[in-house]
């Protein structure tokens, strides 16, 4: 049988839905709503949510750009990558979007700040 929640094949005398944690007897009381906390990682939570593609906030790519390129960007593009991931799990994707180009802009800055500006930091304290 399929969830009446998100569609997923379930076993058929199952309680619960494996996927979404819902009750299979229409009559139960829903299962407790999910909070954002659970929700850090949009690239799950898309897989049931098809009228929500996915939003990259380039996290990942902020904290390595903290670590190895320029640390204080590299920070402030963590904070717009978590603001991005939090509005998504509200179910914002407009302002995750929005949130997620800050983060993408910011991570590129940090990459560009450790290319052309590290390097030279370097070479001065070196001498
Ligand atoms: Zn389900």
């Amino acid at each position: 049988m399929y969830c009446a929640y998100c569609g997923l094949p379930i076993e058929r005398d199952a309680a619960f839905c494996t996927y979404c944690g819902e009750s299979t007897d229409p009559n139960a009381a829903p299962a407790a709503k999910r909070t954002v906390s659970d929700s850090l990682t949009p690239g799950i939570d898309s897989v049931f949510r098809e009228d929500m593609p996915d939003v990259n906030n380039y996290l990942v790519q902020n904290i390595l750009a903290a670590l190895f390129c320029f640390l204080p960007f590299g920070l402030v593009g963590i904070a717009f990558s978590i603001l991005s991931g939090l509005a998504f799990a509200d179910g914002d994707r407009e302002k995750a979007v929005g949130y997620a180009d800050a983060a993408k802009a910011i991570y590129r800055c940090a990459i560009a700040v450790g290319i052309f500006f590290v390097p030279y930091v370097f070479a001065f304290v070196a001498d």
